[in-house]
């Protein structure tokens, strides 16, 4: 067997994502067409929400590309990396790591391919809202699901898979240091947090 890493294992992850789109299924209605910027909107239930942060949120792909595939997603509505402060990125940091201890104590994943494609250039199906992608992965699991089988089973197992998670992530919980708020974080105690000089791009926001 040979490892097709992380490039070709993203590329089919996002295949039924795309398909999906094609059909016109989860397309928000409304002035902010967005799915991640509705998604938190509704309750965890419906909007498949496994944990909910100061600045990101987990939630389930509604179109998995394997089982408990999660995603983590600043609630800012920011295309970029780049974009993000540096509370966002702890919590983004630690909510990467929650979603893997939590996913492995629940299914005992074996692998996971994390990360996020950045600009729809590198594959990313909605491209001004970034989001991390944490796939579990077991060892066998090299066959993907075909499409059609999986829309059929899906919404249950998303349910279930949701009801497990949701009620793990929080023995799991990855704290942020408080330092990295800049509401408690004092200047000369914590260099790092945000001195314009130190940071010359133009700081996110708006
Ligand atoms: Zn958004």
């Amino acid at each position: 067997m040979s490892d097709d890493g992380p490039g070709a294992a993203f590329e089919h992850l996002w295949t039924p994502y795309r398909m999906a789109y094609i059909r016109g299924e989860g397309k928000p209605t409304g002035p902010h067409d967005c799915p991640f910027c509705v998604i938190p909107t509704m309750d965890d239930e419906e909007g498949l929400i496994v944990a909910r942060g100061t600045t990101v949120f987990a939630v389930l792909n509604l179109y998995p590309y394997n089982a408990g595939h999660l995603m983590l997603v600043p609630y800012r509505h920011v295309p970029d990396y780049t974009d993000l402060t540096s509370e966002e990125v702890a919590e983004l940091g630690a909510f990467t790591q929650t979603a893997m201890r939590t996913v492995r104590t629940v299914s005992g994943a074996h692998g996971f391919n994390i990360g996020m494609n950045q600009g729809s250039v590198a594959g990313a199906g909605i491209a001004d809202h970034l989001h991390q992608h944490a796939v579990p992965r077991w060892g066998g699991d090299t066959n993907f699901m075909p499409v059609i089988g999986l829309t059929r089973v899906l919404p249950q197992v998303l349910k279930e898979t949701r009801d497990l998670l949701a009620a793990a992530w929080s023995g799991h919980a990855v704290r942020v240091p408080s330092s990295i708020h800049p509401t408690t974080a004092s200047p000369s105690a914590h260099p790092t947090t945000a001195s314009p000089s130190a940071h010359p791009t133009t700081p996110a926001g708006t």
